[in-house]
């Protein structure tokens, strides 16, 4: 297992798409069609997600580990639509930060506000993540913060 890949925070380098080996991930993010959209429902938050399926899921169950609740993912429009106006704008905005996810990456298409907001919950679930598998695998430094 190569998990040696160190997931990077900083969000404002250029825009290239960060190293990645998911081909999937990669030609969603290139270009982005409706089966590589799913929407994020994360208590109040709703964010599109664009990705492959694996890495969208994976971020899902990551932010997932922050709510008591469960991170829902949808593959189409939730009933009440995105509550908040201006990620309803973002959706048309081409040039979204990545989030990378193991192995690939997701973008999130939401205003700045929520957007960083997801992300926050992302690395918490993160921390979570990583505290739950050292305990289980004590073995190794692992690169991830
Ligand atoms: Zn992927
Ligand atoms: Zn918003």
């Amino acid at each position: 297992m190569d998990l040696g890949e160190s997931l990077h925070h900083e969000s404002d380098e250029n825009q290239d798409l960060p190293q990645m080996q998911c081909d999937a991930c990669e030609s969603a993010l290139q270009s982005p069609e409706r089966h590589s959209l799913s929407f994020l429902l994360l208590d109040q938050l709703t964010a599109p997600l664009i990705g492959c399926d694996d890495h969208r899921q994976q971020f899902a169950s990551i932010c997932g580990y922050t709510t008591e609740a469960s991170a829902e993912l949808l593959d189409h429009r939730p009933a009440g639509g995105v509550s908040c106006p201006s990620c309803g704008l973002a959706a048309h905005t081409p040039q979204q930060p990545l989030v990378p996810v193991e192995g690939g990456a997701v973008a999130i298409l939401a205003c700045p506000e929520h957007q960083s907001e997801v992300i926050s919950r992302f690395h918490t679930g993160l921390d979570t993540q990583y505290q739950l598998t050292a305990e289980l695998d004590a073995a190794g430094p692992r690169d991830v913060l």
